[in-house]
């Protein structure tokens, strides 16, 4: 028979930390927790199969699955010598979700199950603390109605609004136990008038409508988009833990809070938390009172009473426990903590989430800690989070600008660092509407897990109310989303639908507000954002780099990187200045240069035009004339940027008529430089036009049809690179030819480059020559390359056409039906984006297999949009390409995934 239930704690400790698949992120930690002797109040945990099941039976609990809880409940019965619905001694559980993968906030959780009329009386005399039993009480009336039997909590917390404003009491904890009791009453009312039936009484019942609570809480519409936001599969499903209760709420020497190893925003390693004196989990989460600081060193001014101070001895366990959790699990931990009457359990253990800063700067630590070694720093990165490190900062400068003209707002706290500037969105709905305009910064009293998909569309968010552990700050870290929370000086009225302090009134929809989530400003209007000091160092060479503690660390990664990766990172650039962004961020040469791009500035265009309205040969070649020089100019700048290092150059490639003036104005003044009539220039402009442009006379076609084109752009590149070579500089121009799908359309193109090669050898004395090679991009090529590659020396795949012509879905087009097919999981994820491995990446196997069958040395690459995917980039290596190329801030993602995927390839 299949186990469902795994025991924990107490005397039957069944799991561990290896069996994360099947129990479930906090029920396999735990196991482990109690496997080490940590006290951990016990339970049991139903497993994640156990979800997937519960869905295959269409939501109904297995009858094994239900004797097996029994019987897991009854071994945890015995050991706390307590009953579940026991009337004197009654033993209370909580119910959370736990999946492999931590979610935070987006599942459900019931804490003090198996409260009911009777058994809160047995807990009131057991526990001599009728408060306490009638705390809990209304507590677990509330969160079953919320969670399990769906009645919102609103209808809960009006109730408790409205006694404290009768009996003049600010906080839950001056509230008496008459007082709860009475509120109880109110409460299973609000239940019966909502559902038309009494509370559940039969803590069975409850038992396991908490558990099915949990296991629907897997499907919820906030659960869905987390799921898909970092491509958890749907079906690993949940865990549910059912856990003795222990209860921060009994009292003055009990509390509930929460710890972190390092900061989880810089990854400094320190030490730090929040906690609440008598009080439950939920109440530090749910911003209703402001937690207080763990550490001496965090209450530092503030006034607050730190734990360090108020119960020291707890603090010096917590601190102890904390820190060999770290080494144990050899990362930052984020815990979870209750103390009952002094004595402090584990409530959860788990590897903490963290911003990308922070991530870097605790895998490095860790391993000058000699926690971890340098491979598994790396492995452990997440090469997409370095677009974060390069993302902008706000300008120090227009900063204090805008402070001096009184447009700092207010400070709160720096819950997620980064730069964010947009429009005032009120609510999650308003920031979905808003960002489909332009940046759009959410602001709220505090968000609550149904405002995900606003934080989702929103550039930052900005809380009025809650700590650094508050909803808001862990999703937007989690997010990489600059977050600045609890600026409790805001005034936000949602009905006036404005934003204020003091005199400051912005209004939502129109106003921008900008927030740094590093230091936790809040600023009135759009701050201009300025480049990370990586950039700073590395592009703009304002800053040095030993004066910037996060470029040392970018540097040692790319170092570490670059120890280890086997394939070459090269960039896409068309311009010299682009050639050294790359450079400088380690591109070991350019693995496309758009050509066509070098015609649309200035003059040039003019030119160009000319050579394409021309009516005749003579006509073309004169134009051609002018801009042999104005391209030749330009290779020589980027053959000057690249010294020495390959620079792929591509023959021209889109349609004509992308460059040919569509209006009346351009066209009058083409008619007058080529001195021809405005309607010949329109009629000519006109022929040019296509209905398919995407697959139409481009690419390799132009050339075939009009090879003077092919002779001009090879003459510049080969003309250049001797000029350059007479001032030392070394040339490695590569040509390549666009949009083959035929051996022949190559041979031919080819013919005409190497006879204007030969023509300028000879007329130069020179013996220069450079490799000849193709794109592959269109599907025949693939099928066809054992042909192909008798006459390319290169290929370059060209994943951008090979994925619009494989799919036949259109490259301009297809963004009105792709993100259905993404939500409807017909494609998990946009093939434009993250190559579509199996049939795309097929075809560039086959390319590969067959182009090396017969040229066994060839070269191979890829310059499509994927050369920058980490995921594609792991799948390139896989079929052995020498290099991918991708745009120049994209080239340190690159290079990790390069890392990672040779480091993953020889595990
Ligand atoms: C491609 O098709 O992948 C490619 C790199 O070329 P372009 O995007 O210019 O068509
Ligand atoms: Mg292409």
């Amino acid at each position: 028979m299949t186990k469902h239930v795994y025991s924990f704690g107490g005397d039957r400790n069944e799991g561990n930390a290896t069996m994360r698949n099947l129990l479930g992120g906090k029920g396999c930690n735990l196991a482990e927790m109690a496997c080490l002797d940590i006290p951990v109040p016990p339970g049991f945990t139903v497993t994640t199969e156990v979800c997937t099941l519960y869905y295959k039976e269409g939501k109904k609990l297995p009858q094994s699955v239900k004797d097996q809880v029994l019987e897991a409940l009854k071994v945890l019965e015995t050991a706390r010598g307590k009953k579940l619905g026991d009337e004197k001694n009654p033993l209370l559980v909580s119910v959370r979700s736990g999946a492999r993968v931590s979610m935070p906030g987006m599942m459900d959780t019931v804490l003090n199950l198996g409260l009911n009329d009777k058994t809160v009386e047995g807990l009131a005399s057991a526990s001599g603390n009728p408060r306490f039993a009638y705390d809990s009480y209304r507590r677990f009336l509330m969160m079953y109605s919320d969670v399990v039997l769906g009645v919102h909590k609103d209808h809960f917390e009006h109730k408790i609004e409205a006694l404290k404003a009768k009996t003049g009491k600010a906080l839950d904890t001056e509230i008496s136990a008459e007082e709860w009791k009475g509120l109880c009453t109110e409460f299973k009312v609000i239940v019966k008038e909502k559902l038309g039936r009494e509370f559940p009484q039969d803590p069975i019942e409850q038992l396991f409508g908490g558990i099915q609570a949990v296991f629907d809480s897997w499907d919820t519409e906030r659960a869905i988009i987390y799921r898909k936001m970092n491509r958890i599969p749907d079906e690993w499903g949940t865990a549910v833990n059912v856990q003795t209760m222990v209860f921060g709420n009994m009292g003055d020497d009990c509390g509930t809070g929460v710890a972190f190893t390092r900061d989880t925003g810089t990854g400094e390693p320190y030490f730090y938390g929040e906690y609440l004196i008598n009080a439950q989990g939920e109440d530090v989460v749910a911003g209703t009172r402001t937690p207080q600081p763990i550490t001496k060193y965090q209450a530092a001014d503030s006034g607050l009473k730190s734990l360090e101070e108020v119960m020291p001895e707890v603090f010096k366990t917590l601190l102890a426990t904390c820190n060999r959790l770290e080494a144990h699990f050899k990362d930052m931990q984020d815990l979870e903590f209750t103390i009952e009457q002094g004595k402090l359990y584990m409530l959860q253990t788990r590897i903490g989430k963290r911003t990308a800063v922070a991530g870097i700067r605790i895998a490095m630590d860790l391993v000058k800690e000699k926690m971890i070694d340098e491979k598994t720093a790396l492995l452990r990165l997440n090469a997409d989070d370095l677009v974060q490190l390069l993302a902008p900062i706000f300008n120090q400068k227009e900063k204090d600008a805008f402070k001096k003209a009184g447009k700092l707002m207010t400070k709160g706290l720096n819950a997620g660092p980064g730069a964010a500037t947009g429009v005032i969105a009120l609510s999650a709905e308003e920031a979905e509407v808003l960002a489909a305009k332009g940046p759009v910064v959410l602001v709220r009293i505090e968000t609550s897990p149904e405002d995900l998909a606003g934080m989702v569309a929103a550039n930052g968010i900005l809380t009025a109310r809650g700590g650094m552990t508050s909803h808001a700050a862990v999703v937007a870290r989690g997010m990489g989303k600059p977050c600045v929370c609890g600026a409790s000086a805001l005034n936000i009225d949602v009905k006036k639908r404005t934003v204020s302090v003091g005199g400051i009134v912005l209004n939502a929809g129109t106003d921008f507000i900008s927030i740094d989530g590093s230091t936790g400003e809040v600023f009135a209007g759009q701050l201009a954002a300025s480049p990370a000091e990586v950039n700073q160092v590395v592009v703009d060479k304002t800053l040095k780099g030993e004066d910037s503690e996060t470029y040392k660390r970018f540097a040692q990664i790319m170092e570490w990187s670059n120890n280890y990766r086997t394939m070459n990172v090269r960039t896409n650039a068309d311009t010299p200045n682009d050639a050294d962004v790359a450079k400088a961020f380690g591109a070991e040469g350019i693995g496309l240069c758009r050509t066509e791009h070098m015609f649309f500035e200035g003059e040039r265009i003019i030119a160009f035009r000319e050579m394409i309205l021309s009516k005749d040969l003579e006509g073309r070649k004169a134009a051609l004339k002018k801009l042999l020089p104005i391209q030749r100019t330009d290779f020589e700048g980027i053959f000057t940027a690249m010294n020495g290092l390959p620079v792929t150059i591509r023959l021209i490639d889109p349609p004509l008529h992308e460059f040919v003036p569509h209006d009346e104005r351009g066209q009058a003044e083409m008619a007058k430089v080529i001195g021809v009539s405005l309607e010949e220039v329109k009629s000519r402009v006109e022929k040019l036009h296509e209905f398919n442009p995407m697959m139409g006379h481009r690419g390799c076609r132009l050339g075939i049809t009009y090879p003077e084109i092919i002779r001009m752009q090879m003459r510049a590149i080969v003309e250049a690179a001797i000029n350059v070579g007479k001032k030392g500089i070394v040339a490695k121009p590569e040509v390549m030819v666009p949009l083959v799908g035929h051996v022949k359309e190559l041979a031919y193109t080819k013919g005409e480059m190497l006879d204007e090669l030969a023509a300028i050898n000879k007329e130069q004395g020179t013996t220069f020559s450079c490799p000849i090679g193709t794109m592959i991009e269109i599907p025949r090529a693939a099928i066809t390359a054992d042909e192909v590659a008798t006459e390319a020396e290169f290929f370059s795949f060209g994943t951008n056409d090979l994925t619009q012509m494989g799919f036949g879905f259109s490259r301009d087009d297809s963004g009105t039906f792709l993100p259905e097919y993404v939500a409807k999981k017909i494609l998990e994820d946009d093939p434009f984006q993250s190559l579509d491995q199996k049939g795309i990446g097929g075809l560039v196997r086959i390319a590969v297999e067959k182009g090396r069958s017969t040229r066994p040395n060839i070269k191979l690459g890829v310059c499509g949009e994927h050369g920058g995917d980490p995921r594609s980039v792991k799948f390139f290596h896989g079929v052995g390409l020498n290099y991918v190329s991708c745009s120049p801030y994209r080239v340190p993602i690159a290079i990790v995934a390069a890392a990672q995927a040779a480091l993953e390839s020889a595990k």
